[in-house]
């Protein structure tokens, strides 16, 4: 390749030999039975090197786009580079819905799904939960199947890539509902820690951005499920924004899902931007650390004591509460989370002391990182993070015993 391909926010280059987009399943699995290494592109949003390999970049892109939704069953079946966007308004065509979204819909439901991307509420799990069966293609270019309930089924959803090239996933869908979202200003941090669970429980998905200058959280995203009574103008003595809100200070709160109270459908209120919404690349770096819930006061009250270290870095944090699942490399694995997001700003020397800072106020909460951000704990610990990563070890070795799909990430975690 002439210029390296490079991820989202462009802090990756890419060190693949070759980029190749096949048009049809045929195509894609003669690729992988030639590729010495091989690895996919979906749509570039992770911040991690997960996505490099110096063999060949595949991109799912131009694969026929399926979207075969079995209204009767609650299921739909999805070519391996459909996007969400490409995804949801289908969906909710059809009277039908995914439970939860991450912040954004141009990512690949293939991609989120391979490293555990989540979006927010104390019933909803990552978004890896919803699916029901996924298929495929090993590295000997076979397709395999696998369903809920079979023994591999648990390691390989969120498989980091490291078991072949998702071909087609088929996820568990829910009846279309609506939501009204309502964005609060000024939480007191003290009042959120003492009443924690009240307030991440509050509604169906809760996000709390914060810049962490002061002890405060500057907004707090409600979205609820609409009930027809009308939304306070106070939450937990935060006050009712008067106009839309974007979570980073300064920029236009109208590039983001309506607010304001105003009733929508599910996937026009769930992401925090829209469909339309263009930011083909961002300006911006992002890392984010899971602890158990039960842990989260304890871990505010550790952040509250740095913040003044890490809070020049940032553009905006979050937090959102994950339900726990089963799937073995999932950030949520076996316990209820909450995820202590960061945006920093494009300064990497910068942002990596910052990440240094927040990372040793986590240390004594157990934290997994996200596997799609930016991270600098050692790799023994985050493989001491994953009580089932043995077993997954086992499984790649059986899917990928060539190692066709391993890169210097995967090789760590494998270690
Ligand atoms: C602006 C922004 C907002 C974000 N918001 C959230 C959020 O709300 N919640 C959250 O949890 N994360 C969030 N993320 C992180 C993002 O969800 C993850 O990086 C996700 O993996 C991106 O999907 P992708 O299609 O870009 O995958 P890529 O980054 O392209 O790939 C991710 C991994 O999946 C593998 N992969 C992709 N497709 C396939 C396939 N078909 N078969 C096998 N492996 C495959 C890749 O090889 C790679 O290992 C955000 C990132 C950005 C940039």
């Amino acid at each position: 390749m002439d210029a390296p391909l490079r991820n989202w926010a462009g802090n990756v280059a890419f060190g693949a030999a070759d980029f190749e987009q096949p048009t049809s399943l045929a195509q894609l699995q003669d690729m992988v039975r030639r590729a010495g290494r091989v690895r996919v592109l979906g749509s570039g949003h992770s911040f991690s090197r997960i996505a490099d390999t110096d063999g060949s970049l595949i991109s799912l892109a131009r694969l026929p786009r399926r979207i075969d939704i079995d209204s009767a069953g609650a299921k739909v079946r999805i070519d391996g580079g459909a996007t969400y966007a490409d995804l949801v308004p289908a969906l909710h065509a059809s009277g039908l819905a995914l439970p939860n979204v991450a912040s954004l819909p141009h990512i690949t439901v293939a991609g989120a799904v391979s490293t555990a991307t989540h979006g927010s509420g104390d019933g909803n799990k990552n978004l890896a939960a919803s699916v029901s069966a996924i298929e495929l293609v090993t590295a000997s270019g076979e397709i395999v199947t696998l369903r809920r309930g079979d023994a591999d089924f648990a390691g390989a959803v969120v498989g980091l890539g490291a078991l072949g090239i998702i071909s087609a996933l088929t996820l568990d869908l829910v009846p279309d509902f609506t939501i009204r979202q309502n964005v609060y200003l000024g939480l007191d941090l003290a009042v959120l820690i003492e009443n924690f669970d009240a307030v991440m429980g509050s509604a169906y998905s809760v996000s709390l951005f914060s810049q962490w200058q002061d002890d405060v959280i500057d907004q707090a995203w409600i979205k609820a499920l609409t009930d027809g009574q009308t939304p306070p103008d106070t939450f937990w003595g935060a006050r009712a924004a008067e106009g839309p809100m974007h979570p980073i200070p300064g920029m236009n709160g109208g590039d983001c899902t309506g607010q304001m109270g105003i009733e929508g459908p599910w996937h026009e209120r769930l992401f925090h931007f829209p469909i339309g919404h263009k930011a083909s690349a961002g300006a911006e770096l992002q890392s984010e650390f899971f602890v158990a819930r039960a842990d989260a006061p304890a871990a505010l009250r550790a952040l509250r004591a740095v913040r003044q270290d890490f809070a020049q870095a940032l553009l905006a944090a979050e937090i959102r509460s994950v339900a726990a699942d089963d799937l073995w490399l999932s950030s949520a694995y076996g316990r209820d989370s909450i995820g202590f997001h960061f945006t920093w700003r494009p300064e990497w020397e910068r942002t990596i002391v910052a990440i240094g800072v927040v990372e040793a106020a986590l240390a004594a909460f157990d934290f997994r990182p996200h596997w799609a951000k930016v991270f600098v704990t050692p790799w023994p610990v985050v493989r001491e993070r994953y009580p089932m990563l043995g077993a997954f070890r086992g499984l790649a070795a059986r899917f990928d015993p060539h190692g066709k799909f391993r890169n210097p990430m995967l090789d760590q975690v494998l270690a």
